[in-house]
C-alpha cells in the first residue's frame, strides 16, 4: 500500500513474519482448548506490540490509527482471537493518550513500558449492551476514592488483564450525562471476577464477567472531569472501531479468501481444479470485491481520524460503515470460503470454519451492526421535526 510511510510498511512485515512463524501454527489449538495464549501475549510485548500508542520514551512508536489498523489486520489473517488483546490493551493506552491528564500520563506511562502488560475495555452489563447510557455500575466519591458497585459482562481480557478501562456512573439517573472513565487496576479490593463465557467463536480470547463490591479506586484515576466519560467513550474510544473490529474483520476476509483460492485452485473434481469453474471463479471475485472495498474504507475513516482536520460528526458515520461493512463482509466471505471446501470446509481440520465462526462475534462486539446503522441513518437524517 504506497500510501503507508517507510515505518509503517516495516511495521506490517515485521507483524506478518512473527504471526506466520509464531502464530499461525498454534492458531487451531488456541481455539480448541479455549486456553490463553500467554505464550503468544509474551512474544507481542517483546516485539513492542502492547505499547504502541505510547510515546517512544516508554517503549511506543506513537502508532496512529493507520499503524494501529495495520496491526491488528495482520494479526486477524491468522488469528483473530490473539489480535483481541492486543485491540484492547491499545483501546485503554489510546484513551489515556488522548484524554489523560499530566499526572497519570506520568503514573501509567513508566507502568507500561515493559510491554507485557494487559488491558481491557470495560463497558458492558448484564442489562446494558447496545443502550450504553444506561449502565448501572456506580462510581461514587467518597474522600479520596470514588466506591465502585455494579457488574460487568463480556469483557474481552477480562481475568487476564492487568488495568481496566471502567465506564461508571457517578451521578447515576443521569444517562450519559452521568457517565465517567476510570482507569482501575488489579487487585483493587472490592474487585473480582466472575463467569467466563463459553464461545461460538474468538475463543482463546477470555470474555469474562467483572463484579464491584465497594471497591476503592483512587480519585486520580478518573479519566477527564466527572461527567465526561460519554465523551471519552464516544470521541476516543470509538474510533478504536477501525483498528478494532474493522481491522480484525478485514483480516479474517483475506485470511479466508487466500485460503479458498489455494484451495480451489488444488481440488480437483470433474478432471479440473474447481478454480475452473466460472461458478466458484465468480464467488471468488465477489469475496475479492467485498474485502477490497472493505479495505478502502478503513483506511479513508482512519486517514480522516489521522489527519485531526475533521470534526468528530464527519468521522463517526465513516468509522461505523467501515465497521459495518468490514465486518459483513468478513462473515459473507468466511462463510462462501466454507462453500468452495465443500465438506472438508465444514470441518476443523481446516481453518474456514474456524474464520466463519470468529467473523459472527465482529457483527457483535464493538458496537452492534444495527447500532452502526443506527449512527449512520442519524448523521444522514438528523433531528426530525
Ligand atoms: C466476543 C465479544 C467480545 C466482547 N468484548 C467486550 C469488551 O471487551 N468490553 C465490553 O464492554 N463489551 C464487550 N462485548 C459486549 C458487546 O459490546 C455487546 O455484546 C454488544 O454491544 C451488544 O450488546 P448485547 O449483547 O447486550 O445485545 P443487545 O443490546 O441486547 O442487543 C440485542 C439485539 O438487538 C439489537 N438492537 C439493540 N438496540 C437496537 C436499536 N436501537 N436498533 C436496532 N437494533 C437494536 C442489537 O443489534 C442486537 O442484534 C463483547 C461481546 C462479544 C460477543
Amino acid at each position: 500500500m504506497s500510501h503507508f510511510t517507510e515505518e509503517q510498511k516495516m511495521m506490517q512485515q515485521m507483524v506478518r513474519r512473527l504471526v506466520n512463524e509464531k502464530v499461525a501454527p498454534r492458531a487451531a489449538e488456541i481455539d480448541e482448548t479455549d486456553e490463553f495464549p500467554w505464550d503468544i501475549v509474551k512474544v507481542f510485548g517483546e516485539n513492542g506490540l502492547l505499547n504502541l500508542v505510547l510515546p517512544e520514551e516508554y517503549g511506543g512508536v506513537n502508532a496512529n490509527n493507520t499503524t494501529l489498523c495495520i496491526v491488528i489486520e495482520e494479526i486477524a489473517k491468522v488469528s483473530p482471537a490473539c489480535g483481541l488483546t492486543v485491540f484492547t490493551t491499545q483501546a485503554l493506552q489510546n484513551v489515556l493518550v488522548r484524554g489523560g491528564n499530566d499526572e497519570q500520563k506520568k503514573r501509567f506511562y513508566p507502568k507500561f513500558e515493559s510491554g507485557d502488560k494487559i488491558c481491557a475495555f470495560v463497558l458492558t452489563e448484564p442489562n446494558a449492551g447496545s443502550d450504553a447510557g444506561s449502565i448501572q455500575t456506580r462510581a461514587i466519591l467518597d474522600g479520596g476514592n470514588y466506591i465502585f458497585n455494579g457488574n460487568k459482562n463480556f469483557i474481552t481480557t477480562g481475568e487476564v488483564a492487568d488495568y481496566y478501562l471502567v465506564f461508571a456512573m457517578t451521578q447515576p439517573g443521569k444517562r450519559a450525562k452521568g457517565m465517567s472513565a476510570f482507569i482501575v487496576e488489579k487487585g483493587t479490593e472490592g474487585f473480582s471476577f466472575g463467569k467466563k463465557e463459553n464461545k461460538m467463536g474468538l475463543r482463546g480470547s477470555p470474555t469474562v464477567e467483572l463484579i464491584f463490591e465497594d471497591a476503592k479506586v483512587p480519585k486520580e484515576n478518573l479519566l477527564g472531569e466527572e461527567g465526561q466519560g460519554w465523551k471519552i467513550l464516544t470521541e476516543y474510544g470509538n474510533l478504536m472501531r477501525t483498528w478494532g473490529a474493522a481491522s480484525t474483520s478485514l483480516g479474517i476476509a483475506e485470511g479466508a479468501l487466500a485460503y479458498a483460492t489455494g484451495y480451489a485452485k488444488e481440488r480437483t473434481q470433474f478432471g479440473k481444479p474447481i478454480a475452473a469453474f466460472q461458478a466458484i471463479q465468480f464467488m471468488l471475485a465477489d469475496m475479492a470485491i467485498l474485502t477490497e472495498a472493505s479495505k478502502s474504507l478503513i483506511l479513508k475513516a482512519s486517514w480522516t481520524i489521522d489527519k485531526e482536520t475533521e470534526p468528530f460528526f464527519k468521522i463517526e458515520p465513516m468509522v461505523s460503515m467501515a465497521k459495518c461493512f468490514t465486518t459483513d463482509t468478513a462473515m459473507k466471505v468466511t462463510t462462501d470460503a466454507v462453500q468452495i471446501l465443500g465438506g472438508y470446509g465444514y470441518t476443523k481440520e481446516y481453518p474456514v470454519e474456524r474464520m466463519m465462526r470468529d467473523a459472527k462475534g465482529v457483527q457483535i462486539f464493538d458496537g452492534t451492526n444495527q447500532i452502526q446503522r443506527v449512527i449512520i441513518a442519524r448523521n444522514l437524517i438528523g433531528k426530525l421535526k
